[in-house]
């Protein structure tokens, strides 16, 4: 039996995609406000992380591809409204961050009830919804499948970016040296600020030779986010048994790899993506138990960036694609 303690209206606005495309086929509309079903909760949407994965999706690009028609939207913050059958850990009331699924570009979205992370009481809604997705992606990458060990360096792409700027937070937690890259010299300040120790405009055509002044043994864990042309020359930085991971494709060129220079360092090229690790109830645990402290105490903390209405989700994909965005770029009905 659905439990709910407040009156929720039955229509709600929603951005809609009819067909796959750039911003301009997003339309927002009335539509009804949705029911959990067993295991899930109905939130208020507080704020709504976007992220290039749905800018992607939107364009029928992504890794899955979506079936029109439907709404945008994978991480964000909320209030319980109502729970769905056989859920007992949340109540009515309580601000939780959504991560996973969609339909999140509305005034109301259900989500998995396991997959609603609970918001250290520090942290604002607008930071709830910027943490689930760039947090875990960074902690995966780094730890889960990158293995990196205190010491080693880092090089954090997109730095000022959602998952850059979780990306140099949780590096300095763990104790390693942060090379930092960004495309201008405001991004570049911003990944200082978070502790980056050396940040370098990725455009620098001397960026390979100003690497290695900084890191001579090279870059052991490389959050590779742009891919593209580049992407081979820019494994030269790595130190021998360096682990480069391969998070994104921002720039959505096709890129080479030489197989040679991989033996030659021995390194690992390794796949991350978020989605299916999220079932993986030990891993969640793992990262949850490394940062939930460090969100607690306020040594790791959300970037929020620019934050858009309902109305202009259009506006907040357009400042993304056009490299104009630092942190978590919001959307809030
Ligand atoms: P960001 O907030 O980092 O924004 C994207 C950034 O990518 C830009 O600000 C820009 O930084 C850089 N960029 C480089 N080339 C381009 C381009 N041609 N067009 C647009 N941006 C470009 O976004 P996210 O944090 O959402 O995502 C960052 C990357 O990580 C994306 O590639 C995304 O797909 C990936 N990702 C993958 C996940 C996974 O599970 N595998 C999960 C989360 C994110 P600059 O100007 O400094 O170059």
């Amino acid at each position: 039996m659905l439990k709910s303690a407040t009156v929720t209206p039955t229509t709600m606005r929603a951005v809609r995609v009819n067909q796959l495309g750039g911003p301009e086929v997003l339309e927002l509309q009335d539509m009804p406000v949705p029911t959990p079903r067993a295991g899930q909760v109905l939130l208020k949407v507080h704020s709504v992380g976007l992220n290039f994965a749905d800018i992607l999706n939107v364009r029928g690009e992504y890794l899955t591809r979506a079936r029109t028609p439907f709404t945008p939207g994978m991480e964000f913050s909320g209030t319980v409204v109502a729970l769905g059958d056989g859920v007992s850990h949340l109540q009515v009331g309580q601000l939780v961050a959504a991560l996973g699924g969609s339909g999140a570009f509305a005034e109301y979205a259900v989500a998995p009830a396991m997959a609603c992370l609970p918001v250290p009481a520090n942290l604002s809604a607008r930071e709830a919804a910027a943490l689930p997705v760039s947090y875990f992606t960074a902690y995966f990458s780094l730890k889960t499948l990158g293995r990196v060990k205190e010491g080693e360096v880092v090089w954090v792409e997109a730095a000022a970016g959602a998952l850059g700027t979780a990306s140099i937070q949780l590096a300095k937690a763990m104790n390693t040296t942060v090379v930092a890259t960004a495309s201008t010299p405001e991004k570049l300040e911003i990944a200082r600020g978070l502790g980056a120790d050396h940040t370098f405009l990725s455009g620098d055509v001397d960026l390979r030779t100003r690497i290695q002044e900084v890191a001579p043994k090279g870059v052991d864990v490389y959050l590779s986010v742009t891919g593209g042309g580049g992407f081979q020359d820019r494994l030269s930085v790595m130190n021998s048994l360096g682990r480069v991971m391969v998070i994104g494709n921002a720039s959505r060129e096709n890129a080479n790899l030489n197989p040679t220079m991989l033996m030659k360092k021995n390194l690992s090229v390794i796949g991350v993506w978020l989605t299916p690790l999220l079932q993986e109830m030990n891993v969640m645990l793992e990262a949850s138990a490394f940062m939930y402290p460090l969100l607690e105490s306020g040594k790791v903390k959300p970037q929020v960036g620019q934050t858009f209405s309902l109305e202009d989700a259009g506006k907040a994909f357009d400042l993304v694609l056009s490299r104009g965005s630092t942190g978590k770029v919001l959307i809030e009905p």
